[in-house]
């Protein structure tokens, strides 16, 4: 049976964005994160993370820096007894026109596939544009987290969010 997934962008929208991030120290959850997709696994949500690391090919921080701040980033969620069940991380620089860089839906297709995931009952959670262009034309009902940093058409993306406890409620699962 396809299962309902998650499909969420990391930097800014479980954790702090810290720009490029190179420090595992610096990694923090974002409030009330931890929580709400602990509610959401126990309610039988998958989560799968896409994320755009392009300051590994744009050559400002190497793969081992990305590498260690992402297991910060999975050791922070297991503490809450949470289990992302894949993460897809693109590395490369925009003018390496690959199709795995958001808003390309390339990463969200596969990992759909690879993981038995019915798009049609899935969503998609960011804080930026390129989050909402991806969910959006992979088929996903998508939620853009407010915020003044990265502002997008209030009409693009389905749903805005002011925090977790608004996406737990727009999920239904408040
Ligand atoms: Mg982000
Ligand atoms: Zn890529």
């Amino acid at each position: 049976m396809l299962r309902r997934a998650l499909f969420l962008d990391r930097d800014g929208t479980i954790i702090h964005d810290r720009g490029y991030a190179r420090d595992p120290e610096t990694v923090e959850l974002l409030p009330g994160a931890g929580t709400a997709l602990r509610h959401l696994a126990d309610a039988g949500w998958t989560f799968i993370v896409i994320s755009n690391q392009s300051g590994v090919g744009r050559g400002i921080i190497t793969p081992e820096e990305m590498d260690a701040v992402q297991n910060r980033f999975l050791a922070l969620l297991a503490e809450h007894g949470v289990e992302i069940a894949a993460s897809y991380l693109c590395v490369h620089a925009p003018e390496e026109a690959c199709d795995c860089r958001k808003p390309s839906p390339g990463c969200l297709l596969r990992a759909a596939d690879e993981h038995g995931l019915d798009i049609g009952v899935s969503w998609m959670v960011g804080d930026r544009e390129g989050d909402i262009l991806c969910g959006k034309s992979a088929g996903c009902s998508t939620i853009w987290i407010c915020n003044d940093e990265h502002p997008v058409d209030p009409a693009l993306p389905d749903h805005s969010a002011a925090d977790w406890n608004d996406i737990l409620r727009l999920l239904g699962e408040s």
